[in-house]
């Protein structure tokens, strides 16, 4: 074999043969914990060609090749390149253009505990401990399970067969059609033994389920299970086709009572994408598995949804927040059975269509039908549009379409799943739905859709329904948001009766050069005036140049505001003398500007003034301004905000620090002590919000009050393990604050809670409490624990949030990874952890020192898995560094100005 020039065309397979139907047979082992497997693949052929290439990941073994062409059958030995996971079968006669062959591989491999391909979960239910398998193949392992054409645009049938455990049960994409019993003889038969991997030493009484035929899907979405699951079941009748489809949610049996609302929910949200999308959910079947190991949050394998249990497991003692997430993402996941998995990306650079989509959809759009109540529409800015502002603000972040680099495929695609490909995506298209009008974008997905059934696309397909709904050229519109990185800035300035408006590009280090500032957004002013005392907004005025003037009388004095709703993905600079006003008119009893305006502008005020496009200060007398706000957005946007600051500042004196803290509590401490912390039943969601908003930022400012009502709530679950003072919506506040102002007691006290939590959010809570200990000693166990052997890989990153978070321990958190990054490269290698380790140990740091020892660390190591992310990480030192230059000063300035100066 030659070597390709170009090492990206290791990326693709050629395209001289594809895929029509996999006919796979999978026997799972376990006891053994190994599987073994043959696949049948009927081939189509494109163009004349003597090669069949294909992908086989690592720690797959391959018998012979057996190829059938005209009734004819040969048996070829296949060349493995094992580095590129990629198989040719090299053939003595071509085949034909056009002509039909088929090639059978047989296959074994290792369950093992990577949360990639076929992979091991374990279960513990009264007493006793076991484990299943269940597949992950997103983005390039189902190659690790079976030799395939492991690209999206390659779409095939799927027959699946399983061959089983007697007493297990076998899940797939489709409906198992029948289960029998199949004896040792019919195992080899249907194996393919004959053909070089001999078979399996597996004793005992063995099913064979089979399973439907799907319909032409890619590889990344194929799933099963094997394992002892129970089931909850409901149905769905669609309006659309008049058909019934069972729902169900599988889980091991420990969980099965904390299963209903993850099946609730589907029931919700299936009929809202019926009819928003108006093309009918495609399977006979919609399952959901929980998992108690998985490296992402949920994967949406179609028709058989799987996830983490602290995803989907919900019940009284989860809270409102666990219920928010359950809801998200199952609703999330279901969006994929249309964006993903009926259109699907035609390539990884165009993963955002998939991602954006099901977050837009799942998490806003069809939340706002089911849960209007939950202000999701709102809430995206502080979660959505605020991570993907953060990250694209970056020097070292990337096009929303991004064309993939490096010599690996898996490491170039596993990492463009961050918050540019969902969070910027999701923002960028809800700016498109707000310029619209929701329906009109709807309108236009639909038309998509329904033009791309089961096929492939790339984004401008869905450019062009949007247009043909719209009547208007979105390709122009879009193409800058989408092709180039970073979002503008606008500086506004007032001109006599007219405002100045420039767009130049914004970077959190403030210092863009010409050549990264070359790019001119097509902006959505957005602009807001108040006339005879109601707010009219402007939705049509674009900003497409460099500068604008735009007529506004009495500019100079009047209220006004651009990105009104804060619909646009992009960020806005006042004259500190607007921004004030802005900051008096957001404070001012029935204020024309909506809480989604005042979350924008907390949010603004201090991004900007981190990249030095304005002074900290200015940040800091808003959120004075805004103090008492009583929306838990506010007050959510405020609190992280001064978090960042409070953290950023972290090695300045400690009197600054102090100062910092006496304004966080002089903020948020008041609205707690009028709240309490007596949560009701019937609360609404928005005052239960606020509530644990304001709780948890005035504990984490050493708030007095607080404290003590945490110490109180607490005193019951160190005398007798009783949390019930402790409302759950809280409870990662209460936990953390008792370890971090407390000893050896509260932190026994949080790990009992970790060994026996009544849910996933307690052990969720208890694993991010230990690392908020002041305690030396504790830290060391704490670290020590992370690396026992005794946590799941899949909640290392619980841990390290709290350890980066804590400045006691962000120094020995990053110690420890530079002492053990062998252990931690082998330990996730190939997962999405491994980037967001890395990314989270580093970031916290504030000196440009810090940055070039991140940097002489890795300078001999190999980064490729996480390249993209340590970068990420080392702008983020910088940024901080270069803030605490700028307003150092200015900060320590303001507090002592406005009394904040400790006194004691
Ligand atoms: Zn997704």
């Amino acid at each position: 074999m030659s070597t390709p020039e170009n090492s990206s065309e290791w990326f693709r397979l050629p395209t001289d043969v594809r895929p029509r139907h996999y006919d796979l047979t999978i026997l799972s082992d376990l006891e053994a914990l190994t599987f073994q497997g043959a696949v049948a693949t009927e081939l189509e052929i494109f163009n004349t060609t003597r090669q069949i290439q294909f992908n086989a990941g690592k720690g797959l073994t391959l018998g012979s090749v057996r190829v059938s062409l005209d009734g004819k059958q040969t048996s070829v030995a296949p060349y493995i390149d094992a580095e590129h996971e990629r198989v040719t079968v090299q053939l003595d006669e071509p085949l034909q253009q056009g002509s039909h062959a088929s090639i059978l591989v047989p296959f074994r491999g290792v369950i093992d505990d990577s949360m990639m391909g076929y992979y091991k979960s374990t279960w513990e239910h009264e007493g006793k401990k076991g484990h299943y398998a269940l597949t992950q193949f997103e983005p390039t392992s189902a190659r690790r399970a079976f030799p395939c054409f492991d690209e999206p645009e390659l779409k095939a049938k799927v027959t699946l067969h399983m061959l089983h455990r007697d007493g297990s049960t076998a899940l797939g994409n489709m409906p198992a059609d029948q289960t029998s019993s199949i004896d040792a003889n019919g195992i080899a038969a249907a194996l393919h033994t004959d053909l070089g991997v001999p078979a399996p030493d597996a004793p005992g009484a063995w099913l064979r389920t089979d399973f439907g035929t799907t319909p032409k899907m890619s590889t990344y979405i194929i799933a099963w299970a094997n394992g002892h699951f129970c089931h909850l079941e409901s149905e769905y009748h669609s309006s659309l086709t008049n058909k019934t489809i069972p729902l169900r949610v599988y889980t091991t049996p420990e969980y099965i009572h904390q299963a209903h609302y993850a099946l609730q929910v589907k029931n919700l949200v299936l009929p809202v994408y019926e009819k928003l999308f108006d093309v009918a959910y495609p399977l006979p079947k919609l399952d959901t598995l929980v998992a108690s190991d998985f490296d992402a949050g949920a994967m949406e394998n179609w028709g058989l949804i799987t996830g983490r249990t602290s995803v989907y497991l919900y019940d009284d003692k989860t809270g409102l927040q666990g219920k928010k997430v359950t809801a998200s993402v199952q609703s999330h996941e279901v969006a994929h059975m249309w964006f993903g998995n009926i259109a699907t990306l035609a390539w990884w650079d165009n993963l955002w269509l998939n991602e954006a989509f099901a977050t837009l959809m799942g998490e806003v759009i069809s939340l706002d039908h089911v849960y209007p109540e939950w202000n999701s529409a709102s809430e995206f800015i502080v979660s959505h549009l605020g991570r993907a502002l953060e990250l694209d603000g970056k020097r070292s972040s990337h096009p929303i379409e991004i064309p993939l680099q490096g010599e690996n495929v898996e490491d170039a695609v596993n990492q463009v799943f961050d918050a540019i490909s969902y969070s910027k995506g999701a923002s960028v298209l809800r700016m498109l739905s707000r310029l619209l009008g929701e329906d009109v974008f709807l309108k236009g997905v639909s038309i998509y859709l329904k033009k791309h059934l089961y096929a492939n696309t790339v984004t401008k397909d869905l450019w062009d329904g949007i247009s043909e709904a719209s009547g208007k050229d979105i390709n122009a519109l879009m193409s800058n948001w989408i092709l180039k990185q970073g979002f503008p800035v606008l500086t506004v300035s007032v001109e006599g009766d007219a405002i100045r408006v420039r767009q130049n590009r914004f970077l959190d280090t403030g210092d863009p050069t010409p050549g990264e500032d070359a790019t001119l957004w097509q902006v959505p002013l957005a602009l807001k005036t108040v006339q005879n005392g109601k707010p009219q907004t402007d939705f049509a005025l674009m900003l497409d140049e460099r500068e604008k003037v735009v007529p506004l009388p009495r500019a100079a004095d009047a209220v006004w505001k651009l990105n009104a709703e804060t619909i646009g993905v992009y960020r806005v600079a006042y004259a500190p003398e607007h921004l004030q006003r802005l900051g008096k008119a957001a404070a001012a009893q029935n204020s024309p500007l909506s809480l989604e305006d005042r979350v924008g502008l907390v949010s603004d005020a201090f991004t900007l003034a981190q990249a030095g496009y304005a002074r900290t200060s200015g940040g800091l007398a808003l959120m004075q301004e805004l103090r008492g706000d009583k929306s838990s957005l506010v007050n959510q946007a405020a609190a992280l905000n001064l978090q960042q600051l409070g953290s950023a500042w972290w090695e300045q004196p400690e009197g600054v620090r102090d100062a910092i803290n006496a304004f966080r509590i002089d903020v948020f401490g008041p609205l707690a002590r009028e709240l309490t912390f007596d949560f009701g039943k019937d609360d609404a969601p928005e005052l239960r919000e606020l509530r644990s908003t304001v709780i948890g930022a005035a504990g984490a400012a050493g708030d007095p009050w607080t404290l003590a009502q945490v110490k109180e709530r607490f005193a019951p679950l160190l005398d007798h393990d009783d949390d019930s003072r402790i409302d759950p919506d809280i409870l990662r506040t209460v936990l953390s604050l008792a370890v971090r102002h407390g000893g050896a007691n509260e932190y026994d006290v949080v790990m009992r809670v970790y060994n026996k939590p009544p849910t996933p959010r307690h052990k969720l809570a208890a694993m991010v409490a230990f690392g908020y200990t002041q305690d030396r000693a504790l830290l060391q166990r704490t670290i020590d624990f992370v690396f026992s052997g005794k946590v799941k890989s899949q909640d290392f990153m619980y841990f390290f949030m709290s350890l980066a978070a804590n400045p006691s321990s962000r120094r020995m958190l990053w110690e420890t990874v530079k002492a053990r990054f062998d252990e931690l490269a082998a330990r996730f290698e190939g997962n999405f952890s491994l980037s967001n380790l890395i990314k989270s140990s580093i970031s916290s740091f504030s000196q440009e020192q810090d940055a070039k020892e991140v940097e002489a660390f890795f300078a001999a190591r190999n980064t490729a898995k996480f390249s993209m992310s340590l970068a990420q990480g080392l702008d983020s030192i910088r940024a901080q560094a270069r803030w605490l230059e700028r307003d150092a000063q200015n900060v320590a300035a303001w507090l002592k100005a406005h009394g904040y100066e400790r006194t004691e």
